[in-house]
């Protein structure tokens, strides 16, 4: 297949693998689980994984059961953990190919074990503990020592017990305080101990890698893939992580235009002088969306400011006379010594990195570089 367009997303694996050894290192007690829901993050979890487990990483999660079965060619011995929640229909597909499932309640619970008596084999699962984030999980101790007492039917594997913090980011511990105690609490229910009891999420891996708790793994995103999950995490310091995404293209068209023209739909934009305009072949269907309008790309190591509507393919910037078609464009990222964080591109738009991400559309291809070549 031919890939004409210049706009590709560029993966940087070195950047990948030093990020997770960075955060693994934080905290050096506990299994550093990488997460590769969907895409990666829209990254491309095929080559994320396949990369991070020639590397020696052995647990992964995704949201999804489709995901993780996609993967599990690629992390053959690794623990593949599902978060959400799978339909009980399914679960032979988990048991066939060792993939783990997250309990969310007593219900799923029987009806899986229902249809666990069609299967061989037994299905591992992590029983989800609701502790404040309200979205999956019990925290109901009747409904969890229900769920307990079903263990005997040796059709499943206790492997693991987790809850979520939805505040981890947050800029006060409080809420963090009252998910940990409800956790522990729920934990301790338990006689049986699985062999992975894990709260954290990025934010909370970087926020409570000091702290000795009852968890001995971490589950970690956005991290891995460059960002801080919030700014009140990038003020503690406490690792500096690297971009390892960046969005670029190339000058396809310039013009000089005089004083009063109207550019692109809706005529939103007119040229305040003589301007010259360059347009780049990148538009909302590939996720760069219409309220981008307005922020600076980098453009040949200047910047230049998105004018007039971002189209579906394409925008058009305001830049000096010295920009030329094929030049190159940065939207975020590191690319040429140049950089653009993706947080300011995400703040632009009242939005966080991992909407920004997951937002670039499978029209984009993503390009994977170790050592600065492309694999
Ligand atoms: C997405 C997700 C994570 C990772 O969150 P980050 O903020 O990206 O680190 C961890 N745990 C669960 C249950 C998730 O859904």
């Amino acid at each position: 297949m031919i890939n004409d367009r210049p706009t590709y997303l560029r993966v940087n694996l070195d950047a990948l693998l030093n990020n997770y050894k960075k955060l693994r290192d934080l905290n050096p007690g506990k299994i550093a689980l990488a997460i590769v829901k969907a895409d990666s993050y829209g990254l491309g979890s095929k080559v994320i994984a396949d990369y991070l487990y020639k590397n020696g990483v052995r647990h992964f999660a995704t949201a999804t059961l489709e995901e993780a079965l996609e993967l599990k060619d690629v992390v053959k011995e690794s623990m593949v953990l599902v978060l959400g929640v799978t339909n009980p229909k399914n679960v032979k597909y988990a048991v066939k190919n060792n993939i783990s499932l997250t309990c969310p309640s007593k219900e799923w619970f029987e009806e899986t074990l229902k249809e666990l008596e069609k299967v061989d084999g037994k299905l591992k699962f992590h029983i989800k503990l609701e502790t404040g984030m309200n979205r999956i999980g019990t925290s109901e101790e009747k409904e969890l020592m229900d769920i307990y007492n079903l263990f005997y039917s040796g059709k499943t594997e206790f492997e693991g017990i987790f809850s979520h913090y939805s505040n981890a980011d947050g800029e006060d511990n409080e809420y963090d305080d009252y998910q940990t105690a409800n956790f522990n609490r729920l934990v301790e229910l338990f006689k049986l101990k699985p062999k992975y009891t894990h709260i954290e999420n990025s934010a909370g891996t970087i926020k409570y890698s000091d702290r000795d708790d009852i968890c001995n793994l971490s589950r970690i995103g956005i991290a891995l893939y460059g960002c801080y999950p919030s700014s009140n995490i990038e003020k503690l310091n406490k690792l500096s992580l690297e971009p390892v995404a960046s969005l670029v293209s190339k000058v396809t068209h310039v013009k000089k235009l005089p004083k009063g023209t109207k550019i692109g739909y809706g005529i939103s934009y007119e040229t305040q002088e003589d301007e010259y305009i360059a347009t780049i072949p990148i538009g909302y269907a590939d996720g760069l969306l219409r309220r981008a309008q307005g922020f600076k790309l980098n453009v040949a190591g200047e910047e230049c400011e998105i004018v007039g509507r971002v189209c579906m393919d394409q925008l058009m910037v305001r830049c000096s006379e010295n920009i030329k078609v094929g030049d190159d464009v940065l939207v975020f990222g590191e690319y040429n010594n140049q950089q653009i964080s993706v947080d300011d591109f995400a703040a632009y738009q009242n939005t966080i990195s991992y909407e920004v991400f997951c937002c670039i559309n499978k029209r984009v291809p993503r390009k994977y570089y170790i050592n600065n070549m492309e694999l």
